[in-house]
């Protein structure tokens, strides 16, 4: 979090105050430092440049802002893309199709074409009926689609069970004993060009075994494929990389730790490997400012823990209701004192707790707060429950910030929703 510190007592954002963006901009607000995005990306691309020249693809569900696109597609990164939304955005904000990776379990027929047309890297196959249909569509729309199966290894990474994919009852991949059968059908298929392998065994890894134990299956998967004459170019190792969320725990692997590993396991594929790193990139490069709305007292008294209301809401900020994630909470102008206190949003639901019994520093109504490491998974999960207007997101470079997509407005927000004819007929009006 090094470009969001302290100076003059004030935190700011590379060299801006945050108190100035509040100013302009109002609260809530995501804000992101691309100079920490850059560095991200190139201690990345340093820690695994001993494996030659891999695809660096950007799990873009992690922050499809297309400022923040456009910032790593000028470091060179390609993307990884769940959906046609997101390859759109992809390729508008400047990554090359032939840098981007499609990954999911439920490609449409229509989000295939597409892909296929704009010709991308890899398509990253979950099942053997989605390689059938990226088949048919092919050769319907005359063009080759290269492919890779994405292997489920059925190793448990270690994570919170809603952002792990590669235990065998979760949805993603085939299992590895299916994998040459698959291969064989997908080799059968006309308009599929079989080019590699692919796995991702879930988000927020902190522990690097897991990770090298379903690398080293991906290396004995390639060695078999080829025997069985599947000319296998490519290893997609998938994202996962871990960070650093509170400062008391244990520090996550480090790039350099997992470019280590990965140049150790890889080493004899004989391939290009493609990474698809999301929350490593973007997650300590931004936050959410809130501003203390009141500080109510708990049930009990002046001795209770008081509740701290702030402007964010779970509708803002969903990962701790849906993942209990833990995010620092720190007074943008510290006073010095601190106290004990849970943090919650405004939204009508108890899952709008941000933090229970949380030590922090003494805050009092109208102060700034900062949810560090809310960069990743965290706007891009927003929604309006409570007509809520989606929070803006500003853009931070040295001195200089910008919007990077505007708070929604409330009539944006009610002006979405369309009256049916037979409510806006006023003389069927009952009285
Ligand atoms: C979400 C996802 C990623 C990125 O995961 P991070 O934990 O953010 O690195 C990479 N690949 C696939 C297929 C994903 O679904």
């Amino acid at each position: 979090m090094e470009n969001f510190e302290l100076r003059g007592g004030v935190m700011h954002a590379e060299d801006v105050p945050l108190p100035e963006i509040a100013q302009a901009v109002g609260t809530p607000a995501y804000i992101y430092s691309s100079a920490a995005m850059e560095r991200q990306a190139r201690l990345f691309r340093e820690a695994l440049a001993p494996v030659g020249d891999p695809l660096i693809a950007y799990a873009v569900k992690a922050n499809p802002n297309a400022a923040v696109l456009a910032t790593l597609a000028r470091a060179g990164l390609g993307a990884d893309v769940v959906s046609g939304g997101e390859l759109r955005r992809a390729i508008a904000a400047g990554i090359p199709a032939g840098k981007i990776v499609f990954s999911g379990v439920g490609k449409t027929r229509e989000e295939m074409q597409f892909a296929c047309d704009s010709d991308i890297f890899q398509f990253n196959l979950e099942s053997e009926p989605e390689a059938e249909m990226l088949s048919e569509v092919a050769v319907a729309a005359g063009c080759q689609a290269r492919v890779a199966f994405r292997i489920n290894p059925a190793i448990d990474a270690g994570t919170h069970a809603k952002i792990s994919t590669g235990k065998s009852e979760n949805k993603f991949g085939i299992a590895e004993a299916r994998a040459p059968a698959a291969y064989a059908r997908a080799a059968s298929l006309p308009g599929l060009e079989i080019q590699g392998i692919a796995i991702h065994i879930g988000s927020q890894l902190t522990d690097l075994s897991p990770l090298e134990l379903a690398y080293a299956k991906i290396g004995s998967l390639i060695a078999r494929l080829r025997e069985a004459g599947h000319p296998i170019s490519v290893a997609d190792l998938g994202g996962g990389l871990g960070i650093a969320y509170d400062p008391d725990q244990p520090p996550p692997p480090t790039p350099a730790d997992y470019g280590a590993m990965v140049t150790r396991v890889t080493r004899g594929w004989n391939v290009r490997l493609v990474f698809e790193p999301g929350r490593l990139l973007v997650g300590n490069a931004g936050i959410l400012l809130t501003r203390v709305l009141r500080v109510k007292e708990g049930a009990g008294g002046p001795e209770a823990t008081p509740f701290v209301i702030v402007d964010a809401g779970m509708n803002d900020l969903m990962r701790p209701t849906l993942y209990d994630a833990w995010h620092e909470l720190r007074a943008v102008e510290p006073k010095g004192g601190h106290a004990i206190a849970n943090v919650v949003g405004p939204v009508c639901e108890t899952g709008d707790t941000f933090a229970m019994a949380r030590r922090m520093s003494q805050v009092d109504e109208g102060d700034l707060l900062a949810f560090m490491t809310s960069g990743a998974y965290a706007a891009t999960m927003a929604s309006t429950y409570n007509s809520r207007p989606l929070a803006p997101e500003v853009m931070v470079n040295g001195n200089r910030f910008a919007v990077v997509r505007d708070r929604q407005s409330i009539e944006a927000l009610i002006g979405a929703d369309l009256m049916p004819p037979w409510l806006q007929d006023k003389s069927t009006e009952q009285s």
